[in-house]
């Protein structure tokens, strides 16, 4: 009786909208450990019990079931695993969990994917490693839960048969983070394989099929050209991307210097899809042209843990970056972009036009004062020239005025003589006209 009581005061109780917030979890990572939970639905909370009662009242209406633990197989229950962090129970959703979990996600059965994510059995390290991955960007203020799905397939092929799986996809555009392709490394295969990983998203991105939107049979749209669109955006239709999803490898599983150099191996090994094309122009500028490369960046997962998202935790592949770290937005964001070449191209042009417009201008007013010069000797050259005096060997202009005193009346300016030349002839008339008086008064008088 007594045992029955306790037992009865020991049913754990749970809110729905703790239980809700478990299913929605649990549906999108498929595995996770009650701390996962509370650190993403619950983050200022520190005692996962809420999320560890939800989780039992759950498994008791058969919507979820634990399956393993984090640190592996049976028997090691307790023990600190590689991160040192006590092992926990993993949890799962049930077929009915499942169904529970796309209802309230508002995600079809396609969409949802299925219920096993690296069986729990194992300790699913994989899938854990992605858990703390999806954890650190939430803490770091970057979406929720419901921004996020696991183990996404991307066909390579219309038969669907080859594909590319992202760990994770992220759906943030209100962090910036419209899509965000996923990979979580842990350091258990060559590197090689993640390069050749990288190029199967490549493959992914370049692929073009049929734009359902155009009409027509696939001969007419052919033959025009048009009609195809990148296989991505119509699984992304609204992710605004001026180009082609950006990519991230968190590392893990392996100390610093392992994981600094598989993360240089892979730069090298995938240097074709993400190193942009050099353009050079007659201008001596240039741009870096991401056309149809993977925006490449890398991390650790202890890195992200310590700085977040948007700390310096993210090194950018690509050519004229660092070695240094940066915050992801600025590490996906590119470098001397065709933009900023167009607007230094566009100063360039500006500039050389005022010049071209100011050298115009001085060569109007040179213009200007030369014909200037022009007219005004023009001008002087028909000015009327001063005829000479008419006097024989007089040297003087028929202007010259007499500059001497006198008292003969000198006549007016003739156009003919000079002053003195009409003043000597002014005084040889009056000489003239006084002997013709002395002549005329004897004549006269006679
Ligand atoms: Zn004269």
């Amino acid at each position: 009786m007594a045992s029955t009581e306790a037992r009865v005061k020991s049913k754990p109780r749970s809110t729905v909208k703790d239980q809700e917030d478990v299913l929605k979890v649990l549906g999108v990572l498929k595995v996770a450990t009650a701390t996962q939970i509370l650190h993403l639905v619950r983050p200022h909370l520190s005692d996962n019990k809420v999320m560890r009662n939800a989780l039992l009242v759950l498994q008791a209406k058969g919507k979820v079931l634990s399956e393993g633990n984090t640190a592996g197989p049976a028997g090691r229950f307790g023990a600190p695993d590689r991160n040192g962090e006590p092992s926990q129970k993993l949890w799962s959703l049930t077929a009915a969990g499942l169904d529970a979990a796309g209802s309230l996600l508002g995600r079809d059965a396609q969409e949802i994917g299925g219920r096993a994510r690296g069986a729990g059995q194992g300790g699913a390290p994989h899938a854990m490693a992605v858990n703390a991955t999806i954890v650190a960007f939430t803490r770091g203020g970057i979406g929720d839960i419901t921004s996020w799905r696991t183990e996404v397939p991307h066909a390579l092929a219309a038969t669907g048969k080859q594909n590319v799986r992202a760990d994770a996809v992220l759906r943030a555009k209100e962090a910036g983070l419209p899509l965000l392709m996923v990979e979580v490394d842990r350091a258990t295969e060559p590197v090689q394989r993640l390069a050749d990983k990288v190029a199967s998203y490549a493959a992914c991105y370049r692929r073009q099929v049929n734009n359902p939107a155009t009409p027509g049979t696939w001969t007419a749209r052919s033959r025009d050209g048009a009609g195809s669109v990148p296989y991505w955006q119509t699984l992304y239709p609204d992710s605004g991307l001026p180009g082609w999803p950006p990519l991230a490898f968190v590392f893990t599983g392996a100390g610093p210097r392992a994981l600094h150099n598989r993360i240089q191996e892979l730069a090298t090994l995938t240097r074709e899809h993400w190193a942009a094309d050099d353009r050079q122009f007659d201008d001596g500028d240039g741009f870096l042209d991401f056309t149809d490369k993977v925006p490449l960046v890398l991390t650790t997962l202890d890195r992200l843990r310590e700085h977040g998202p948007h700390g310096p935790a993210w090194r950018r592949v690509a050519q004229e970056r660092g070695a240094e770290f940066e915050p992801l937005l600025t590490a996906l964001a590119d470098t001397r972009t065709k933009a900023a070449y167009q607007q230094r191209a566009a100063k360039r042009r500006a500039a050389a036009d005022a010049r071209w417009q100011a050298e115009l201008a001085a060569r109007a007013a040179e213009q200007a004062q030369r014909l200037q010069q022009w007219q005004a000797e023009e001008d002087a050259e028909r000015a009327p020239v001063v005829p000479r005096c008419a006097t024989p060997d007089c040297e003087q202009l028929v202007n010259a005025e007499v500059d001497w005193y006198t008292e003969i009346t000198i006549p007016p300016q003739d156009g003919v003589y000079c002053g003195p030349c009409r003043h000597d002839q002014a005084y040889r008339n009056r000489g003239l006209r006084g002997a013709l008086r002395r002549i005329r008064k004897p004549s006269g008088q006679a």
